[in-house]
């Protein structure tokens, strides 16, 4: 296949404004390009080489592009800038000075030719290959047509965006080569199960649908992952389940797909990249808690805090994926994982057994250790029981739950976001943006790293109207190691056997202090929680109030009396007016 034809059909794909017409586009593109090239064709219809998986990427950037131009055309580099400001496209510009520039075109380029070569560019690494790169790409641009640069200078730096979906892929696949619509499931099953567009298409346009029976699970290739809709309240999502589920804590990290053969672990993020390298500390994890020899798991990566062990917000896990200074990142950020599915066991395909099911392979094969846990979860009929484990996974610092059907047919539906799981996320959440002074009224003791100190501070804010002191938050993040040394001395004045009468809590700390020093919090947010007493029932019968995330801010509010402590009133009108629904 001539690549100018596919040029020329990209160039229609992107002047059409109607659907059909970008199908009919596609289709012709697939048909044209037959068996042996559909499948490059169709990563490069993306503006890719291989799939996400494979994790190469040409990613060549502008500036080397410009000059690659230059030296097919002979033009300055700074004409060529200046003309890439004016047209803000670096495909455009490749075109209208390919056209300003014209040279003979001997044998015109085939998609093989241009795909061998696109793929040399990104495989080229190491000293030097920056102009090896942009040599390569210089040639290539001097054996094409304006057209053809254009989609090519695109490419190269990851600008083409046709806005081709690999849904409306696997609809031309079906309709071309698969005999219509009715093909059309066997084929997502077949991209589901395996991720690779490209296999696929070539699979279907050598044998029909019947070659896919052959697409099997595979270790290595990841499982596109199934997704979960969403609803307000427990009554709706008991009613969708029917009348049974089992709810999981939420937690707010990055999903994961783990791939484990014999001692190898390939990790995939959620969008199917292999971010293994990122995270040298949860291929350790899985290493060590997975105990079966080849298995497929799906598992929650969550930023824990390296001191009091207790879970960080999803922003931070973030700070993570970057290509250097990984090692730095793995101590700062340390993560944990909690496992959630298993969708491959010791050879054998999971995916199309019962929820229930799953679970067990997923306990059996997975023996927890440490910082690799399986998730937190509840069998429950009952609606109030379902809120209240919600609750209790906010409170444990999670995004609320996700509800899962355990009937017979309640299979992994690869690829797909039904009704099996149902996510009910945090509705009632305000975001912090002012301090606040709160009052010490219990410690716990500190574990690890902090034996011998405070883990965390019960702390409590100010109710005139009753003249008591009611919990909010336990407070265990922002202290130096000489506030943790200095903690215990500097509350030792304090410490009483019992909570004080004027102190109102759930919670039982190991020690308890008459209110007296007060400290500077910030926090992420307000959320109802069952565990705190400020606001009780104010919001909801049986939850208060709690701040997520507390971090203490270095002062010590000593020209404070506990009674100048936030208070109550003012939480309440903090929460009130920030809050604003998350569904
Ligand atoms: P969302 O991203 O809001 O659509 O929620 C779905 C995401 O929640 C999944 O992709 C996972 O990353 C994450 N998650 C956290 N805990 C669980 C769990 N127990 N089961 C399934 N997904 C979970």
């Amino acid at each position: 296949m001539e690549f100018k034809k596919l040029a020329e059909d990209f160039s229609k794909i992107e002047s059409t404004t109607k659907r059909i017409a970008m199908t009919d586009y596609l289709s012709d593109i697939l048909r044209q390009a037959g068996p042996d090239i559909i499948g490059k064709v169709v990563y490069l219809i993306q503006g890719k080489l291989y799939p996400p998986f494979v994790g190469i990427e040409i990613g060549m950037a502008e500036k080397l592009a410009i000059r690659s131009v230059s030296i097919a055309t002979g033009i300055s580099p700074e004409d060529i800038t200046r003309s890439l400001r004016r047209t803000g496209d670096i495909g455009n510009t490749a075109y209208e000075e390919l056209l300003a520039a014209p040279h003979e075109i001997k044998e015109p380029l085939t998609v093989s030719e241009v795909y061998g070569a696109l793929d040399k560019i990104a495989r080229t690494s190491g000293s030097g290959s920056t102009e090896a790169k942009i040599n390569m790409l210089a040639d290539l641009l001097r054996r094409a047509t304006p057209l053809e640069a254009k989609y090519i200078a695109r490419t190269v730096t990851g600008k083409l965006r046709l806005g081709v979906a690999d849904m409306t892929v696997l609809d031309a696949l079906a309709d071309v080569y698969g005999g219509g619509r009715l093909a059309r499931p066997t084929i997502e099953r077949a991209y589901n199960m395996t991720s690779d567009l490209g296999a696929v298409s070539e699979a279907v346009a050598k044998g029909g649908v019947n070659a896919l029976s052959g697409f099997k699970i595979t270790v290595g290739k990841p499982i596109r992952p199934m997704l979960a809709e969403r609803l307000k309240t427990p009554q709706e999502i008991l009613a969708k389940t029917g009348g049974e589920c089992v709810a999981e804590y939420k937690y707010d990290g990055e999903r994961v797909q783990i791939h484990k053969k014999g001692s190898e672990v390939i990790l995939f993020s959620r969008r199917l990249e292999n971010i293994t390298i990122q995270y040298p500390d949860v291929v350790e994890l899985a290493k060590n808690t997975i105990v079966a020899d080849t298995a497929i798991v799906e598992a929650e990566i969550v930023a824990i805090d390296p001191e009091t062990g207790e879970m960080r917000p999803f922003q931070e896990l973030m700070r993570r994926r970057r290509k250097y200074g990984i090692e730095e990142m793995t101590k700062a950020f340390p993560a944990s994982l909690f496992y959630f599915d298993c969708l491959y066991a010791g050879g054998r395909d999971l995916t199309e057994i019962p929820f229930l099911k799953r679970r067990d392979e997923l306990t059996q094969i997975i023996k927890p250790l440490g910082r690799a846990k399986l998730v937190e979860y509840t069998l429950t009929v009952d609606i109030n029981q379902l809120e209240e484990f919600f609750e209790k996974a906010i409170q444990d610092g999670t995004e609320g739950i996700i509800c899962k059907a355990i009937g017979p047919g309640t299979y992994y539906e690869a690829g797909s976001r039904g009704w099996l799981w149902i996510k009910y996320k945090r509705e009632y959440r305000s975001e912090m943006t002012d301090t606040v002074d709160l009052v010490v009224v219990g410690a716990y003791y500190g574990r690890g790293k902090r034996a011998g100190v405070y883990g965390s501070l019960l702390t409590a804010i100010y109710s005139p109207e009753t003249d008591t002191f009611k919990t909010i938050t336990r407070l265990g993040a922002g202290f130096t190691d000489k506030d943790l040394a200095e903690l215990p001395k500097m509350l030792e004045p304090y410490k009483i056997e019992n909570r004080h009468p004027r102190v109102d809590a759930k919670e039982k700390p190991d020690v308890w202090f008459v209110q007296g020093l007060v400290l500077e919090v910030i926090g992420a947010e307000i959320t109802l929680s069952p565990l705190h007493t400020a606001g009780l029932d104010r919001f909801r019968k049986g939850s208060g109030l709690a701040i997520r995330f507390p971090r203490f801010t270095g002062r010590y509010r000593t020209d404070k009396s506990p009674e100048d402590a936030t208070t109550e009133q003012e939480i309440i009108e903090m929460y009130e007016s920030r809050l604003h629904k998350v569904a």
